[in-house]
């Protein structure tokens, strides 16, 4: 007779090529090597309608035998223009269920379903869990940390009514794992109490209590006492266990087809081994006109080779810019005068999007000047990239400070009071980065350790793997019950 069909496994990835990678990965993984059978779910992206990476992630599933399913548009045209984009996704999110709820009982006609798996945007999706009598998993695509500053919020503001939310500390703020939280770096969201995005993420974070576990993009060797201090507080506060089943990070051939036309591979082939630095601050990271300058100079002054995705600057000051790039954009165009004239040969600046892991994994690479958005970190990890962390925006601030405080992988830049951070700044960065005998040399040496560690994670025996395995056993245990059951 034929084998039974796999327990099935519904995944919801809300927009964002940050949310949607790492969680394609998972899908793929869950398939390739745990048993299971998947479908990935997604939302139209309210910010880039025809983005190409979420297209070519998306297509490049189907040889991974993940299935996908793209929820129809709903209206959105009420919410105010300047609403906060975690606003905007949670309404997208929410009026949503309905057309989540038909889809997911037509995956049920024909298939066991084993877990529902929402990422972090999608807690609302939860008591749909609960409706179908499946568990429910939480994929957190951060690192431990940023969840336990969202612990630590919902906790603080256990029992306090909308209108009396209680502000994190004003000073430092102690996290599990040794880790000692500025309050600059707690992110946008978690700043200011009044703030209409700081009772999102509560509720949020509230929410999150109904899931029965998360799944976490990290790994037990970079942040391993976060890993042993988290278990002890959620054994006894009331936040479901965390899993750390990453580094998921595409294969550099899953992004043949994340092609930009104007960029060219071969300039990075042509260039001495660990000779180059490249610089990319994620899908929506902004700099203004004035920081665009002082980065060129910094780069030029530093007299190391670079590879730029130079996006187009911010007009208003915002550190990030979410819309998509009209076609009639240069980012280019920004850059100071002369500045490509000068550094033609040792330097190239690409507009836009970079195929990046491929980048990271080539031999040219030597340091990333990087946002450190999670993903972006978890690439250059895999790769033994050492880092310059240059934060702008939402959890940012979070990893920065543990990649340079904790971990050790990255160099922090310093910016000056008003927010700029000066070219001699970036060029000194650079230099002790690539060529430093202390603490470039440290973080060099961390950077190499920590590529192995992390190849060794994701390998049969290693601890993500492990973990994975765990979860996906339970799932099909659960599912094979409820049909013996029926
Ligand atoms: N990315 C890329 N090319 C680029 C910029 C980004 O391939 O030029 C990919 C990057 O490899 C990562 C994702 O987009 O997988 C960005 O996720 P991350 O969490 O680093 O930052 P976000 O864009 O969410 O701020």
């Amino acid at each position: 007779a034929a084998p039974p069909p796999r327990p099935h496994v519904v995944l919801v990835a809300s927009p964002g090529a940050g949310h949607l990678i790492p969680m394609a990965e998972l899908a793929r993984r869950l398939v390739a090597h745990h048993g299971l059978a998947a479908t990935l779910v997604t939302f139209p992206d309210p910010f880039a309608p025809s983005a190409a990476a979420p297209s070519s992630v998306l297509s490049s599933l189907g040889a991974a035998g993940v299935s996908t399913a793209a929820l129809p548009a709903v209206a959105l045209d009420d919410l105010p223009v300047d609403a906060h984009i975690e606003t905007v996704l949670l309404e997208l999110i929410g009026r949503s269920i309905p057309h989540l709820r038909g889809m997911l009982r037509d995956i049920r006609s024909s298939a066991r379903l084993a877990a529902l798996v929402p990422d972090f945007f999608c807690s609302t999706v939860l008591p749909l869990a609960a409706e179908l009598g499946v568990p429910a998993y939480i994929f957190f695509p951060g690192n431990l940390t940023t969840l336990s500053l969202m612990r630590s919020a919902v906790e603080l503001n256990d029992g306090a009514a909308p209108g009396e939310l209680r502000d994190l500390p004003a000073d430092a703020l102690r996290l599990p794992g040794g880790v000692s939280l500025r309050r600059e770096d707690y992110g946008d969201g978690f700043r200011d109490s009044k703030a209409p995005v700081y009772t999102h993420l509560i509720e949020e974070g509230r929410r999150y209590r109904a899931a029965d576990g998360f799944l976490v993009n990290t790994f037990y060797e970079i942040e391993p006492a976060t890993v042993e201090e988290l278990e002890q507080v959620v054994e006894q506060g009331t936040f479901p266990p965390a899993y750390p089943v990453g580094p998921l990070v595409r294969p550099s051939s899953g992004e043949d087809d994340v092609s930009s036309a104007c960029f060219d591979l071969e300039w990075l082939d042509r260039q001495p081994a660990g000779s180059v630095v490249y610089v990319s601050f994620g899908s929506a990271g902004a700099l203004s006109v004035e920081q665009t300058a002082e980065l060129a100079a910094g780069l030029e002054h530093s007299g190391h080779r670079f590879l730029w995705v130079v996006r187009m600057p911010s007009l208003d000051g915002a550190n990030n810019n979410f819309a998509a790039m009209d076609d009639k954009d240069d980012p280019l165009a920004w850059l100071p005068e002369g500045f490509l004239e000068r550094t033609r040969g040792r330097g190239l600046a690409v507009a836009a999007w970079a195929p990046q892991v491929r980048v990271l994994s080539h031999p040219a690479t030597a340091a990333f000047v990087s946002h450190c958005g999670w993903n972006s970190t978890l690439e250059s990890v895999a790769h033994g990239v050492p880092m310059i962390a240059w934060p702008l925006y939402a959890e940012q601030g979070v990893n920065a400070t543990v990649l340079s405080e904790n971990v050790g992988v990255a160099l922090r830049l310093r910016p000056r009071a008003d927010g700029l951070v000066e070219r001699e700044e970036i060029a000194a960065a650079v230099q002790e980065l690539i060529g430093g005998e202390e603490m470039g040399r440290a973080v060099r040496r961390r950077a190499g350790d920590l590529r192995e560690a992390a190849a060794r994670a994701c390998v049969p025996g290693g601890s993500s793997w492990q973990m994975l395995e765990e979860v996906a056993g339970k799932w099909k245990a659960a599912a094979l019950g409820r049909q013996q059951g029926q």
